[in-house]
């Protein structure tokens, strides 16, 4: 089979990818993105709760804090500029009891180190003039958090590749490769196998990101961190409408944001994520973890019915680190942490990364550049 020359590829057409193949296709670069799936944004981009995070609840100094910053802003106005649709209606996080206010003092403060200065408290009665259904004693008010259309914004970001010259293959796994000293070899699978040796390669295959890097031959694995899955559950509403007009948020707890209300859209109501660690990847929702999802949800909502909450769907959080351990930061593993010229790893891309895409896509661009 003979080798074809690309100057860089993209591994992965999730909503990462794709504005990764886009900032290098508005650098000049020739793009081809490989994606093993028929189409963009099917794994972790598609099931997520589409919201644009603020950036407030990161260790400050964190790639998540400054990317979510970051991407937010350059968010809203990538969306205002291609008509992709969202709205910025706002979120309340919930203190339920006295206890959990300390909490959200200190989401406030990393807020305003991250630069989220817009974050403001509001009083019970404050609350229930805007939200007369929701048990609370305070609140804190996040007025930049949004919710978006993610498929549009997708297939902007791929339109906008696509017309700088960037190509998506489909069907097109990359099954292993090599490093070379002329650049990186990839054997690709699918429905037209071919051998690729590609300048500059960005690894950004989202869950298999590491199992790639692993069949990647001569690349050093000690460098590979760990990875874990961590699915987040969700439930939608049945039979009643969600009496909430504004993203509704309990106090955060560990490997999550804690089981939350977002609303899509069209007004919409689902419930989640929740936090259930994984071996292996599937995406089924146990109708069994409903009685955890009416518990948590009546801290805040008391006036949810009985048998109003149906399971939903579930997207799976590419972690590093294990069940306990501290939450791990975004990892750009770029030539100078690896030694691999042309090559940028993209491991534990979770949540805020569609928030951060844009923010996430520069940094590498810039790193490659
Ligand atoms: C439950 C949950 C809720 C979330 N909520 C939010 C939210 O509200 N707001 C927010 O900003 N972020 C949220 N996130 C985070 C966000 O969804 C992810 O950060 C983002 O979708 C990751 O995109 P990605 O492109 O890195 O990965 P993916 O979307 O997983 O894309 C990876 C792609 O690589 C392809 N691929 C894998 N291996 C190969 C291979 N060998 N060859 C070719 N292709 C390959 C896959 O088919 C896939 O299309 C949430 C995540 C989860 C799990």
């Amino acid at each position: 089979m003979s080798v074809e020359r690309v100057d860089a590829v993209v591994i992965g057409a999730g909503v990462v990818g794709l504005a990764v193949a886009r900032a290098l296709a508005l650098q000049g670069r020739e793009v081809l993105v490989l994606e093993a799936a028929e189409a963009i944004g099917t794994e972790t981009s598609s099931r997520h709760s589409e919201v644009i995070h603020a950036g407030i609840y990161y260790p400050p100094g964190s790639l998540k804090a400054r990317f979510c910053v970051e991407g937010k802003a350059m968010l809203y106005r990538y969306l205002d500029e291609h008509g992709v649709p969202y709205k910025r209606i706002g979120k309340l996080i919930v203190a339920a009891k006295e206890d959990q206010i300390a909490a959200l003092k200190q989401i406030q403060e990393r807020g305003a180190t991250a630069g989220v200065t817009d974050l403001e408290f509001r009083s019970h009665n404050e609350v229930v003039a805007m939200e007369p259904e929701l048990r609370c004693v305070t609140a804190l008010w996040s007025p930049s958090t949004g919710v978006l259309d993610s498929h549009s914004y997708m297939l902007a970001l791929q339109g906008d590749a696509e017309e700088r010259g960037a190509m998506i293959a489909f069907h097109a796994p990359v099954e292993r490769g090599r490093v070379d000293d002329d650049g990186i070899e990839l054997q690709v699978g699918g429905d037209y196998p071919m051998t690729l040796k590609a300048a500059t390669v960005v690894n950004s295959a989202g869950l298999h990101a590491q199992s790639l890097a692993r069949r990647l031959a001569r690349f050093p694995v000690e460098k590979i961190p760990p990875h874990h899955y961590c699915k987040g559950n969700y439930y939608t509403l049945s039979g009643v409408k969600a009496p909430f007009s504004h993203l509704i948020y309990p106090a955060p707890e560990q490997a999550g944001l804690g089981i939350h209300l977002t609303l899509d859209l069209g007004g919409q109501a689902r419930f989640g994520p929740d936090v259930e660690w994984i071996e292996a990847i599937n995406y089924d929702v146990d109708p069994r973890r409903a009685d955890s999802f009416y518990d948590a949800v009546r801290t805040y909502w008391p006036g949810l019915p009985d048998g109003a909450l149906q399971p939903g769907y579930a997207g799976i959080r590419p972690k590093i680190q294990a069940p306990g351990e501290p939450a791990a930061d975004y990892m750009v593993q770029g030539p100078a942490d690896h030694g691999v010229p042309g090559l940028v790893n993209l491991y534990g891309i979770e949540s805020p990364g569609v928030t951060s895409s844009l923010a996430i896509a520069e940094h590498v661009a810039a790193q490659l550049a």
